[in-house]
């Protein structure tokens, strides 16, 4: 059976030439003078291949082609694109709008023929197919309102591909990201209350499910049902580990007056890359709301996942890597390692050490007055000065965010006060200045050391922590020691 083509061409010598051309080689060919006409003749006539040239008024031949490619019904027939200019950059179009070959005009006919056979051969179109095609006839719009709505989405994509790619500055500070990301969100999504959630390619960070409730309250119900449906979800997938989704932070809002039961729609999206969950997103409205209809949806899942990944492999590039790349510090990983190394080590070898954690006050309103430059660059200090305050043999460490940890060796809590309050009062006396702008910090520090009370590691540093909220409570800017001891 002869092969149909489609030839689209609004020059009539063109389109005679070619059409004897073609005909004479044995193919069926039907013709159109533009990229409209051809759209519409594609769902009667059902062809092979379609062979148009580019330059055409109203539909040019990238439209028509983009108009085939972008629909699942029709996107499998072959489209070949010619021109009389035989520029890169039209060759770079015909790809993007998903021509299978780019072709000068000026080819002769056995030429053309072969690369149409070579064409058809590797992309059949089967008689199934076309059926699905004939049956689009009766619900498909024109040419023009399909290409407007194709026009609009890739508007749509540059702009949020724009507002998403702004975000990328936020990579490594978390919490402005997601609140960014809310907001963000918040102004095209409707939600009552909206979830985020970063995955981690290390073990040992906590599971953080960001919600956002638009300022309103959250009852405690309320967030155990929507952690509990959210991580479900995820489990679903069965691309998880072992993990255990128990820490929940809220990032807005306290007591609400609804509960789970309220919610009458709701959308969970895993964020799936190279087969590893890296982070979801979820929605949950009161109101009738079909989120899975929303044509945006595609694009905006597309571009969040462009911002997980990201953020996954920053944090799995740190994770890797042994020292903190903002304050040259060694990394959580590696304090993790050490600590539990120290712990065991003196529980065979007795011996005394001290651990230290500083956590800077009021950052957050730091970040807020100076921008996160100016916190990145006192972060940067203080661990200048830490590092100016120990002896070569203590380990020094940024455990997360702000927060800095010293491990002294073969020191107990007495001989440690020492250089941590030293510490403490060269953090109040410096001053900082970067770019001429000019600012006092101080710190909290939180002390214990290994007394035989402590089972695991894990308690150790939940002393220093209990230790440091104390000095926090107490009125900052101080050294609080864990009052421990040896059973
Ligand atoms: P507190 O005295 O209670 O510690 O108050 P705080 O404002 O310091 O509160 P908290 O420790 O909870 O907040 C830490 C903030 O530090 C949150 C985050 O915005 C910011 N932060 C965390 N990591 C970084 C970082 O690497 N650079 C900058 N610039 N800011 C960070
Ligand atoms: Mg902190
Ligand atoms: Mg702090």
């Amino acid at each position: 059976m002869a092969s149909k083509i489609l030839l689209v061409e609004d020059s009539d010598s063109q389109l005679e030439f070619l059409r004897e051309g073609l005909t004479k080689n044995g193919f069926e060919v039907e013709t159109a003078k533009n990229g409209a006409e051809a759209y519409k003749k594609l769902f009667e006539y059902l062809p092979d291949l379609v062979l148009s040239d580019i330059m055409m008024p109203a539909i040019d031949g990238y439209q028509l082609c983009r108009l085939i490619k972008n629909k699942d019904e029709t996107k499998k027939i072959p489209v070949i694109l010619l021109t009389i200019l035989d520029k890169k950059i039209d060759s770079f179009w015909g790809k993007k709008a998903g021509a299978q070959l780019f072709l000068s005009k000026s080819i002769d006919i056995s030429e053309l023929v072969r690369n149409i056979n070579a064409t058809i051969r590797r992309y059949p179109v089967s008689d199934e197919y076309k059926a699905g095609i004939a049956q689009q006839i009766s619900t498909d719009n024109s040419a023009q309102s399909q290409l407007n709505i194709i026009l609009n989405d890739l508007l749509l994509k540059s702009v949020f591909a724009n507002e998403f790619r702004n975000l990328n500055d936020f990579m490594n500070y978390e919490r402005i990201l997601v609140e960014k990301l809310f907001s963000l969100l918040s102004s095209f999504v409707e939600y009552s209350v909206a979830g985020i959630y970063f995955a981690s390619p290390d073990d040992f960070s906590e599971n953080i499910l960001y919600l956002d409730t638009l300022g309103r309250n959250l009852s405690k119900n309320l967030l155990s049902d929507i952690q509990y449906d959210f991580f479900r979800k995820l489990e679903e997938i069965k691309l998880i580990r072992d993990n255990k989704f128990e820490v929940v932070r809220i990032l807005l809002g306290k007591e609400m007056d609804y509960t789970f039961t309220d919610m009458k729609s709701k959308i969970i999206i895993p964020l799936v890359f190279d087969k590893k969950l890296i982070g979801g997103i979820c929605f949950y409205t009161r109101s009738d709301t079909d989120y899975a209809s929303f044509r945006y949806f595609d694009i905006m899942i597309s571009e969040l996942l462009a911002i997980f990944k990201m953020k996954y492999q920053y944090t799995e590039k740190e994770f890797m890597s042994v020292l903190d790349g903002l304050t040259g510090l060694y990394n959580r990983r590696q304090f993790e390692l050490g600590l539990e190394q120290e712990f065991n080590r003196t529980k065979r070898h007795p011996a005394d050490f001290s651990l230290a954690i500083l956590d800077i006050d009021f950052f957050k309103k730091v970040n807020d007055t100076y921008g996160h430059q100016y916190g990145d660059y006192v972060l940067k200090t203080v661990a200048e000065l830490m590092k100016n305050s120990f002896r070569k043999t203590d380990l020094l460490y940024r455990y997360g965010g702000e927060e800095l940890i010293m491990i002294l060796p073969e020191t107990n809590i007495e001989g440690a006060t020492i250089p941590v309050q030293r510490l403490r009062r060269a953090i109040e006396e410096y001053n900082f200045d970067y770019n001429g702008v000019k600012a006092k910090v101080t710190a909290s520090i939180g002390l214990t050391q290994n007394f035989g009370e402590f089972k695991t590691a894990a308690d150790l540093l939940k002393s220093a922590d209990e230790a440091l909220y104390k000095a926090k409570e107490s009125g900052r800017n101080r050294v609080v020691v864990h009052e421990g001891k040896d059973e």
